[in-house]
């Protein structure tokens, strides 16, 4: 008779599911604490990611995690500003980050993320984690509806039971606690999708705009084109738009992504000589949140909690802030012996109040709004407007951007549904994230 291997059975303070960003972060802050923490990822790093641009608050969580000097050190692009050109070709003044706020956090970066990701994790182990890559975890296990531990299957086949205080789910769109928790709520508003490349010899930036990122409005306002430049000479453009616009009735991914540059004429004239370095990324891209960030020994960050629309680049944000928000709980929670859902997730509404304030400016960008004419009326009001495209979501103060926003709304437009305000289950049921990757070269 054949008798499966005994699993190995081990134990730690805080188990973390997922190396990417939100991940690491939050294994680097618990080890600081002194904590064992171990990381299970199921990739090796390096390994391909979307989400390239940085912006300037996450300088304050790279900085706990002892990331700077790593960051200053890199080949990364400096990014000092974003633009804004709408459908006819106007662009908007930039939005120089240092003009709102003199410090060095003004600067950030564009970030290749197999790169980034990969410092990231080695950073975790210098601060003590023990992070395992090519190590899948299969499961969560549960007593009751208290996490204790995950199932993790090696590369040999091998199991590996870990038992932990808490339960860390980084696991990104995966999801693994929210899809065996049913704990996701698909935005009604917001279902797109996005199509991408990279190409090398584009149009490049000088001086203090080297690094900015570009939004450009298509032609017929239905989406938009991100133009991220990035080192060795390479950009990422990719176009987002309604989901059914991109994917329906619509030819191969290459034929669609072609028609939409040639008919937005900022991305075409970028991309005039450039050549084609990859082959094209797709994505369904419904934004989505989970009704909680935590539950009795688990805890949810990153895109395992929340993905929003990649318009204002605050995912690695979100990633690397409800990362550092998770970790300083789960210290408290080891400090009073109190693993529950309330002590976990005690920072869960003031980080839904953030994902809220980025949130309603993509809805009023795809409702019509238009930087340069709202700054124009409101010249007053445009570092809060910086305020709100640096990241700085936390605290009330960009709130005063909405009343005078609502008065530039044409006859009968309303302000945005929320996020929570119910799709129809038949719909939902139909939502899925899934990633294209094109075979051959990928950065
Ligand atoms: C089209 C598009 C454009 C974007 N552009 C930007 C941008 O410009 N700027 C920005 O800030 N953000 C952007 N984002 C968002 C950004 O990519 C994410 O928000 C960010 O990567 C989230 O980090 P994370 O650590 O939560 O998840 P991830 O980076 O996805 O990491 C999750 C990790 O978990 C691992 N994993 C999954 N399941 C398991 C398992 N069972 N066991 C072990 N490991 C597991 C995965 O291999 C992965 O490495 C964009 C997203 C999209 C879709």
């Amino acid at each position: 008779m054949v008798t499966a291997a005994p699993e190995t059975i081990t134990e730690t303070d805080v188990v973390v599911i997922g190396g990417g960003p939100a991940g690491a972060t939050v294994a680097t802050l618990m080890a600081q604490q002194g904590r064992n923490v171990q990381l299970f990822e199921r990739e090796h790093f390096p390994r391909f990611h979307v989400g390239e641009s940085l912006i300037p608050e996450t300088y304050w969580v790279l900085k706990r995690l002892n990331m700077l000097p790593k960051m200053k050190g890199s080949r990364f692009v400096k990014k000092r500003s974003v633009q804004f050109v709408s459908f006819n070709g106007k662009a908007s003044a930039p939005f120089y980050f240092e003009d709102n706020n003199n410090h060095e956090c003004s600067q950030t970066w564009q970030v290749v993320r197999s790169e980034f990701d990969h410092l990231m994790l080695n950073n975790a182990r210098e601060h003590g984690v023990e992070a395992h890559e090519g190590a899948r975890v299969m499961d969560v296990l549960f007593d009751g509806d208290r996490a204790t531990g995950v199932r993790v299957r090696l590369e040999d086949g091998s199991q590996r039971v870990v038992h932990a205080k808490v339960v860390v789910d980084a696991s990104g769109q995966s999801g693994l606690l929210m899809n065996r928790l049913k704990l996701r709520t698909w935005d009604p508003v917001l279902n797109k999708g996005a199509i991408w490349t990279y190409w090398e010899n584009a149009y490049a930036d000088e001086g203090r705009d080297e690094g900015a990122t570009v939004i450009l409005q298509t032609a017929d306002r239905a989406g938009w084109f991100w133009y991220i430049p990035l080192h060795d000479n390479r950009v990422s453009v990719g176009i987002v738009a309604p989901f059914d616009y991109l994917f329906k009735g619509r030819g191969t991914h290459e034929e669609t992504y072609q028609e939409e540059v040639e008919k937005c004429v900022g991305a075409a004239q970028r991309l005039a000589g450039a050549k084609r370095v990859t082959g094209y990324f797709a994505t369904r891209d419904f934004s989505y949140r989970c009704n909680r960030v935590a539950g009795p020994g688990w805890v949810l960050v990153g895109d395992a909690f929340g993905f929003l629309d990649p318009l204002y680049s605050s995912g690695l944000l979100l990633a690397l802030k409800s990362g550092e928000m998770a970790a300083d709980a789960i210290n408290t929670a080891f400090e009073t012996s109190d693993f529950s859902e309330s002590r976990l997730g005690s920072w869960g509404e003031g980080l839904n109040q953030g994902i809220d304030r980025i949130r309603r400016l993509v809805c009023e960008f795809y409702e019509g709004f238009n930087f340069g004419n709202f700054v124009r009326n409101y010249p007053h009001l445009k570092g809060r407007i910086t305020d709100l495209l640096i990241g700085d979501l936390f605290d009330g103060k960009v709130d005063e951007v909405w009343g005078p926003m609502e008065s530039l709304y044409p006859e009968g437009r309303t302000i945005p549904a929320a996020w929570d305000s119910g799709t129809p289950a038949e719909v939902a049921a139909q939502k899925v994230n899934e990633l294209h990757l094109p075979v051959g070269a990928r950065p």
